[in-house]
């Protein structure tokens, strides 16, 4: 695969300069390119390095496995994926409906739209922002959603949103803190930023090890646990207020584990259901999981 390498030599979340090897994965979905994720030796974050430039990393998304951007419903764990997608689409947004009075929503990474399209029939005032040009043609086509590519964000009125959603979006973003930055000047005061995310800390991103699906090399530039989550929106004044779980997660991502290590379909299920239980018992080390988190203005 045709890319040129970037080396981060500092932590996104504390700056240090002091982080060793952690784990190595392969691109399963593209390239069988194989990445090095390492370890913060300060904060304990854990991000892929080095990454693929912001302008190579496009032939990285070029996979027909590829499902959240697409509406094709190939094989068992796709079709199972986009039955649950669409019953999670209206927890969502009994989530975000649950956190204001006032509907201006704006969702990074809207993909084709079939989220903001269910909010909308909610009475929301939607917009979305997605990099991809095919899917912003089926949102509007399909969901009648307004859709911007990522450079909008910069024109976006500040403090005018009363929630931004971002949906396994966060750990594919490049100019983090700059971007974070950007939400909080756009977000209302008190208003919130919900965002989902895998959990490197859940019982199967352990038991698969590099095998873990969400690992996702090298398009996942960083592998979150709570503790991450927590500080780094800490460093821009957002509270962390809220964890919630997404248990389809676990079977969805335990099962293509599973596939990438040669087992079977049932061994992950079976795991995924093993991983729920023992998230029950602590409430935040689920396979992935919602943070919503609040914007305290300075
Ligand atoms: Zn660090």
């Amino acid at each position: 695969m045709k890319h040129e390498l970037i080396n981060i030599k500092n932590c996104p979340i504390c700056s240090s300069e002091n982080h060793t090897f952690w784990r190595k994965g392969i691109d399963h979905n593209v390239s069988n390119d194989e990445f090095n994720i390492v370890f913060c030796n300060n904060c304990g974050f854990r991000f892929t390095n080095p990454i693929p430039s912001e302008n190579t990393i496009g032939n990285y998304y070029k996979s027909e496995n590829y499902i959240s951007h697409s509406s094709t419903k190939k094989g068992v764990i796709n079709k199972l994926y986009h039955i649950v997608r669409n019953r999670a689409i209206k927890q969502k947004e009994r989530l975000i409906t649950s956190l204001t009075k006032e509907k201006n929503l704006l969702d990074i990474g809207c993909g084709t739209g079939d989220f903001l399209g269910y909010c909308k029939s909610q009475n929301w005032n939607a917009i979305g922002l997605e990099p991809d040009e095919d899917a912003r043609k089926i949102a509007l086509d399909k969901n009648k959603i307004e859709t911007f590519d990522l450079n909008y964000l910069d024109k976006i009125e500040s403090n005018s949103k009363d929630v931004i959603t971002m949906w396994h979006v966060l750990e594919h973003v490049y100019n983090l803190n700059n971007d974070i930055e950007n939400y909080k000047r756009i977000l209302k005061p008190n208003a919130h930023l919900v965002v989902a995310v895998p959990n490197c800390s859940s019982y199967d991103a352990d038991h698969y090890k590099e095998h873990w699906a969400a690992l996702d090399l090298p398009i996942h530039l960083y592998h979150f646990t709570p503790n991450d989550i927590k500080n780094l929106f800490e460093k821009h004044n957002m509270e962390l207020v809220k964890i919630l779980p997404m248990k389809f997660d676990s079977y969805y991502i335990s099962m293509v584990s599973e596939k990438y290590k040669g087992g079977n379909i049932i061994s992950g299920f079976w795991r995924g259901f093993i991983s729920n239980l023992k998230a029950k018992k602590t409430g935040k080390t689920y396979s992935s999981q919602i943070y919503v988190l609040k914007n305290i203005k300075n």
